[in-house]
C-alpha cells in the first residue's frame, strides 16, 4: 500500500520525554513551560477540520517528545474523537515503550496500532535509549514489547534505530525481535536532524546493503521488515507520504505541520523546515487558520512536478516520489530537493528487492 494511504490527524502531545536517546532528532531543550503540551481546544478544533475534510478515522499519538507523558491529553483527546466519529474511531500510538502498567493497560484496552521504539538487546538498547537519570530502560520496554507481540486486538510492531557500527546487524536483529514474538519490524539508520546536528546521517548505501539480506531473512521468519527508504515499492504513488497531502500534525506550540520533523515551530526549530508549517490556531476564535500558499507548495511535491524537476529521468520516480520530506530537507534545506545517498540506496533497493510484486502487510510507522 502507498505510503500516502496512512491517513490521519497526529498529535505530538509533549515535548517532554522519560528518555535521552544520543540520537534523539530533537534533544533535550528549553521549552517555555506554554509550550510543553498540547492544547486540547486546539485539538478540538483539529478533529473538527480533519473529520470534515478527510474520509480517514484514524488519530495518531506521537511527539517532539513521549505521548505517553502526556497521558491526561491522551485520553481527552480520545473522548473529543469518539464523541464525534464514535466507534469508526482507530487509533495509533508511536511510542518509546516507557510506561507503567496502567498506561499499558490503557493501550491494550484502546489502541489499534501501536509501534515501540526498541534498538534490540539490551547491551545495544540501553547504550542507545538511556532513561532521563542514565539508567537501562531495556527491562521495562522489553516486557511491553512481549505482552504486546502477544496481543491480538491490535497491529503491533517495532521501531528500530540502527547506528552506523551496526548496520551489518540487521538479520540478527531480526532473529533477536523474532525470539520476542515480533512480526512487524521498521528500522531507520540514525539520521541528522536541525535540532540535533551532532548526529551524522549514517550512510543509507551501506545501510541499504545490508537491509537485503536481513528483508528475506525477515520473510523465511513470517515476519516483514520495511525501512522508509522502500515504503512505496509495492504501488505506484503520486507523493511521497501523507505529509505531501498535507495531513495535519498539531504541535505543542499551536501549529499545524505536514511533517513529523517539523514538530515545533520558528520558536524553536528555525530553518527550512518551517516549510512545513502551514496553520496555526487561533485561541480568540478558537479555529485554525491554513495558510493556502503553503499547501500548494507542500502539495507540489509530486511525481509531476519531481520528474520535470529534481527527480528527471529517474527510474524509481513512481515508487520513491522525492523521498522523505523531513529527512531529506534536514540535510539539503530544499522541500524537492533529496541527497545523492538517498537516492544511490533507493536505486539500489529498488534493483534488489520486490517491486509492484503484492502488497505489504502494513503501513510504517
Ligand atoms: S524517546 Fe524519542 S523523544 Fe525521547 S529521547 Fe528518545 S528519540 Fe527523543
Ligand atoms: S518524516 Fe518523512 S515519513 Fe515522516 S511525515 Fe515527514 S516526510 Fe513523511
Ligand atoms: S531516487 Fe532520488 S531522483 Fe529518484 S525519485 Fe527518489 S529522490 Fe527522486
Amino acid at each position: 500500500m502507498g505510503f500516502w494511504r496512512k491517513q490521519q490527524i497526529s498529535f505530538f502531545l509533549t515535548t517532554n520525554c522519560n528518555l535521552t536517546c544520543y540520537y534523539c532528532y530533537m534533544p533535550k531543550m528549553k521549552i517555555n513551560p506554554e509550550d510543553e503540551f498540547i492544547d486540547t481546544d486546539f485539538t478540538r478544533a483539529g478533529l473538527h477540520d480533519f473529520f470534515a475534510t478527510n474520509p480517514s478515522r484514524t488519530i495518531r499519538f506521537f511527539g517532539a517528545g513521549e505521548p505517553t507523558m502526556a497521558f491526561t491529553q491522551m485520553i481527552e483527546i480520545t473522548k473529543q474523537a469518539r464523541q464525534m466519529v464514535g466507534s469508526a474511531l482507530s487509533i495509533e500510538v508511536e511510542t518509546n515503550g516507557y510506561f507503567s502498567r496502567e498506561i499499558a493497560d490503557w493501550i491494550e484496552n484502546n489502541v489499534d496500532i501501536l509501534w515501540i521504539s526498541c534498538d534490540g538487546p539490551p547491551e545495544i538498547h540501553d547504550a542507545q535509549r538511556p532513561t532521563c537519570d542514565n539508567q537501562p530502560s531495556s527491562e521495562v520496554v522489553l516486557k511491553n514489547v512481549r505482552r504486546y507481540a502477544k496481543c491480538s486486538n491490535m497491529q503491533f510492531g517495532v521501531r528500530a534505530t540502527i547506528a552506523s557500527e551496526n548496520l551489518d546487524q540487521q538479520t540478527k536483529l531480526i532473529e533477536y525481535f523474532h525470539s520476542l514474538g515480533v512480526k512487524y519490524v521498521a528500522a531507520s539508520p540514525t539520521y541528522h536532524s536541525q535540532l540535533n546536528p551532532r548526529i551524522k546521517t549514517s550512510s543509507l548505501v551501506e545501510f541499504a546493503k545490508h537491509f537485503v539480506p536481513a528483508f528475506y531473512r525477515a520473510i523465511e521468519l513470517g515476519m516483514f521488515y520495511q525501512t522508509l527508504l522502500i515504503v512505496n515499492f509495492d504501488e505506484e504513488v503520486d507523493i511521497y507520504c501523507q505529509a505531501c497531502k498535507p495531513c495535519p500534525r498539531l504541535t505543542t506550540d499551536g501549529l499545524v505541520s505536514c511533517c513529523d520533523w517539523a514538530s515545533l515551530g520558528p520558536k524553536y526549530l528555525p530553518g527550512s523546515l518551517q516549510e512545513c508549517v502551514y496553520g496555526y490556531f487561533d485561541k480568540t476564535t478558537g479555529r485554525i487558520i491554513y495558510d493556502q500558499t503553503k499547501i500548494k507548495r507542500i502539495q507540489q511535491r509530486n511525481v509531476s512536478y519531481l520528474g520535470q524537476n529534481n527527480c528527471k529521468g529517474c527510474k524509481a520516480l513512481r515508487h520513491c516520489a522525492g523521498g522523505c520530506v523531513g529527512k531529506m530537507m534536514a540535510e539539503t534545506n530544499d522541500l524537492y530537493k533529496a541527497t545523492d545517498d538517498w537516492c544511490a540506496a533507493v536505486l539500489y533497493l529498488f534493483d534488489k528487492l520486490p517491486v509492484n510484486e503484492g502488497l505489504f502487510p502494513y503501513l510504517h510507522p
